[in-house]
Formats: structure tokens, C-alpha cells, sequence
């Protein structure tokens, strides 16, 4: 059985395979045009048509050119997939992607960039690229193009202006498009939004120029107080040496001489002065913690050996027992080390109570990367309100004729430890003894000779902020 071509052509071609016969009779040839045919086996075979009329012997054929264009057809619909998946990726990048030609004239914008500058893609396309930006904008976006136009790419931190009028930060990624021939024909940029880390960045630059500022602030009163240490060293002293001496000159010369009367009150200006001598030399001390000294190893057993030693009049006397767990090495400065736990202990005997002998018990823990000290005695206590008061240079809860002292010994502590990266407090219940903890930090390093400076003014400012209290 014979059959016809357009028995093999599918039904949805027919109308155009009439159009196509129409044009072959009108002009004689037709195509080339797209069709399939179905194949015996049933599937369709795409094909491209073209023919033409011959006529032979007086009869008319239709001569036809038939190419399989399956391959091609494959292709095509390849083509199609990864230029709409392309389209996709565009559409919902979290970046913004921003084409524009030779002339700075938008060709194509993704959905991102529309929204980071509150435009429609309509209203930006055709727009020159210097409308979304200001002056200073435009002259850099000259610079960055003219770099494309010679290495191809350019990166760079830019400010657009948004269509309310207000400033974004982008990082962008821009690479040139050139011709077949390599000849620029415009530019496409990759644009991230960078505004919340430039509006960090300023935060930042702030936070560090409060910073420089508060060190400045610092570093003045450190001189303040180094020169207040002078001040006390040797403008302090001498009159009061002078003064000391005329007194002592004038009780030795007139004791018994004057009445009675005249020479107590010899005495109390004598004794006065004499107190005045320890606190400046307090002072002093004080603010020479720390001072251009090295870190060391330091042997806490043997520290505390040579600290009882010290102590050893007063621990007879008052038959005190002091146990001591063994001790860390740890790195420090040897004599304010010393200082500490000569201060800590003396404070535990000094503060006993009446009628009970002193008991002191020295121990370590070790925490994560520091030791935790303790020194824990069955003394008079500690208020709870007063645990952080005793810790502020010349705070003493007692009278002089209670228990003799400057109310200097903590605030040393404090200044030593701090010097060491560490804390210090109490803890304690009136009346049922105190203990007194500190940490060290392992393996520390040291700060530098500033952050001892920083440290005394802290002290000094808490200080200053209790007196006005
Ligand atoms: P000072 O011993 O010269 O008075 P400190 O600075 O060493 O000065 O101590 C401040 C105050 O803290 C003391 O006057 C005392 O009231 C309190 N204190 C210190 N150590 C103890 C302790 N182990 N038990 C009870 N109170 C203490």
C-alpha cells in the first residue's frame, strides 16, 4: 500500500503543511519550514523542509529536501533548559547583577539590585549607570571603569543612591564584556549589599576612637599620679621631716618644763607626725607596684615559708596555727607575691578574735586556666556590706586603738593581684571568720607597662568615686 506523506505528518502540522502547499502553488516552491513525521516505530522525527515544483515529461513533481534534524532539535531544547536554569540563578541570587553597554547604559538588572535600590526593573533599564550615584560616586565609577576597560575586573566597596534618596554600601565584583574582537562593548557587576558591615565598620571606628580617647584619659592620670607620688615623695616629706624634728627638738629641750598640758600635746604632734610618715610612705608603695619589673617563676611554698618566718613574733605570741597545703609555682613578681600573702596572713592573725587563737589555713584549687587561692581564718568576720568597701585604699571598720593599721593592706592585695590577672574578694560571716580568695592566672605572661598604668588609675578611680560618696 502506498502512503502519503501527509498520512505520516501528525494532525497538529496539518494546517501548516496547507499553508505550505498554498505557497507552492502561488510561487512555485515552499519552505524551509519545521515539522515531524511519524516514524513506523511510532515516534516523531523532527525534520526541515524545503521543495520546489519540477515538471518533466509534462507532468508536475514535488521535489523535497528532507533533513532529520533530531541532533539539532536536542540541542535546542538543551539550550532552552540552561539559559531558563541561567535565569533562574540570576533572578534569585542574593546578589545583585547589573549589565550595562559601552555608553554606561543599563541593559539588564536581576531582582536583587531592583530592591536594593527601590527600583523597578523598568525604571532602571536604559537608565545611564552615574544616575545612581552621587558626585563623588561618579568619579570613582569613572576610575573603576577605565581599570575594567585594562585588566578586565575591578573590586571595590561603592555607594549607590537609592531611588528615596538614601545610601547603600555594595561590594562589587565588576568584569568587562568585551566583543568577538575583544573590543569593550560594556560592563557586568556582581553587587552585594555591605551595609550593615559598613555601618559596623563606623560603629566600630567609633567604639576605637572612644577607646584611643579613654587611653589618652588614662594615660594623663597615671601622670597625674605619678606626679602626685612625687609630690608626695619629696614635697610632702621634707616638711614634715623638718616639722618632726623641731617637735622632737622642742619636747627633748622643754619636756617638763612647760606644763603638763603642753607636753601631751608634744606627744599627739609627735605621734601624729609619725603616723603621717607611715601613710605617705603607704602611698608610695603603692603606687610603685608593678613598676618596670620582670616576671618570674615564683614558688608560692617558698613564699609563704619566708612570710611566716616574717611573722613568726607575732604568730608565737598570739599561738596561732597556720596550715598550708602545698603551693603552686606560678609566674609573678616575686616580692608583691610576697607582699600579698605577707598582708593576708598578718590581717588574719591581727583580725582574731579575743580569746580564740588565731587558725589560718592556706589552700589552692586549680580552675580552668587560673589558681584559685584561699586564705581562711576563725577571726572577727567581715559584714557582708563592707566585703567591698575593705578593698578601697584607707578604708579601715576600726579605730586605730582597736587594731592598729593605715587601711592600706587590701587595696595592696587588690593592686597585686590585679597585676596578675586575677581577682580577689571575701567571703565571710560576722563573727565566724573570714577567707579571703584570689586568683592568679596560669602561665601568665605579663601586661605591658600601659596596662599598669591602666590599673593603677582604676584603683585610683574607685578611690576617688568612694570619697565622694
Ligand atoms: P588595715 O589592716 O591596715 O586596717 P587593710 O586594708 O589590710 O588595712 O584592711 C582593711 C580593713 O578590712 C581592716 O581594717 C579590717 O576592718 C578588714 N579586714 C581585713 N582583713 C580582715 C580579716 N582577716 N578579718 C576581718 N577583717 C579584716
Amino acid at each position: 500500500k502506498l502512503m502519503s506523506y501527509y498520512e505520516m505528518t501528525p494532525e497538529k502540522y496539518k494546517d501548516k503543511e496547507l499553508e505550505q502547499l498554498k505557497s507552492l502553488e502561488l510561487t512555485g516552491r515552499y519552505g524551509p519550514y519545521e515539522k515531524e513525521y511519524i516514524h513506523k516505530n511510532g515516534h516523531w522525527v523532527p525534520v526541515r523542509l524545503s521543495g520546489t515544483i519540477l515538471e518533466k515529461d509534462g507532468i508536475k513533481y514535488i521535489w523535497s529536501s528532507v533533513e532529520d534534524i533530531t541532533e539539532q532539535t536536542k540541542a535546542k531544547g538543551k539550550l532552552r533548559k540552561s539559559e531558563e536554569r541561567y535565569r533562574q540563578i540570576v533572578e534569585t541570587s542574593q546578589e545583585g547583577i547589573w549589565l550595562i553597554d559601552e555608553n554606561r547604559k543599563t541593559n539588564f538588572v536581576n531582582k536583587r539590585i531592583c530592591e536594593m535600590l527601590e527600583y523597578s526593573p523598568e525604571e532602571m533599564m536604559g537608565k545611564d549607570l552615574f544616575d545612581f550615584m552621587d558626585e563623588e560616586g561618579m568619579s570613582i565609577a569613572k576610575d573603576s571603569i577605565a581599570q575594567q576597560k585594562v585588566s578586565g575586573v575591578d573590586h571595590l566597596d561603592f555607594k549607590f543612591l537609592t531611588k528615596t534618596g538614601a545610601f547603600v554600601w555594595a561590594y562589587l565584583a565588576t568584569s568587562a564584556v568585551v566583543d568577538d574582537k575583544g573590543n569593550y562593548i560594556g560592563g557586568l557587576a556582581m553587587v552585594t549589599d555591605i551595609t550593615v558591615r559598613k555601618q559596623q565598620e563606623v560603629l566600630l571606628r567609633n567604639s576605637e576612637t572612644f577607646l584611643e580617647v579613654k587611653n589618652k584619659e588614662l594615660e594623663r592620670k597615671n601622670k597625674e599620679l605619678e606626679q602626685f607620688a612625687y609630690v608626695a615623695s619629696h614635697d610632702l616629706q621634707e616638711p614634715l621631716r623638718t616639722t618632726t624634728s623641731f617637735v622632737e627638738l622642742l619636747q627633748r629641750q622643754y619636756k617638763g618644763k612647760l606644763d603638763q598640758k603642753a607636753d601631751k600635746y608634744l606627744d599627739y604632734i609627735i605621734q601624729s607626725s609619725g603616723r603621717m610618715e607611715v601613710l605617705i610612705k603607704d602611698l608610695l608603695d603603692y603606687s610603685r607596684i608593678g613598676h618596670e619589673k620582670e616576671l618570674q617563676q615564683v614558688d608560692c611554698n617558698k613564699i609563704v615559708q619566708d612570710v611566716l618566718a616574717d611573722l613568726d613574733t607575732a604568730i608565737a605570741e598570739t599561738q596561732a596555727t597556720v596550715r598550708v597545703a602545698s603551693l603552686p609555682v606560678i609566674q609573678g613578681y616575686p616580692t608583691e607575691v610576697k607582699q600579698l600573702f605577707q598582708n593576708l596572713v598578718a590581717n588574719a592573725i591581727k583580725f582574731r578574735k579575743k580569746d580564740t587563737k588565731p587558725e589560718i589555713n592556706i589552700s589552692v584549687q586549680k580552675r580552668k586556666d587560673y589558681w584559685e587561692f584561699a586564705i581562711k581564718d576563725n577571726g572577727i568576720g567581715i559584714e557582708k556590706e563592707q566585703s567591698e568597701r575593705i578593698f578601697i585604699i584607707f578604708q579601715r571598720l576600726h579605730t586605730r586603738t582597736e587594731y592598729k593599721g593605715s587601711g592600706i593592706g587590701l587595696s595592696h592585695c587588690k593592686k597585686i593581684v590585679e597585676l596578675h590577672n586575677g581577682k580577689i574578694w571575701v567571703t565571710s560571716n560576722a563573727g565566724e571568720g573570714s577567707t579571703f580568695h584570689f586568683t592568679i592566672q596560669d602561665n601568665y605572661a605579663g601586661y605591658t607597662k600601659n596596662q599598669v598604668n591602666g590599673m593603677t588609675n582604676k584603683t585610683a578611680a574607685t578611690t576617688e568615686k568612694n570619697y565622694a560618696q
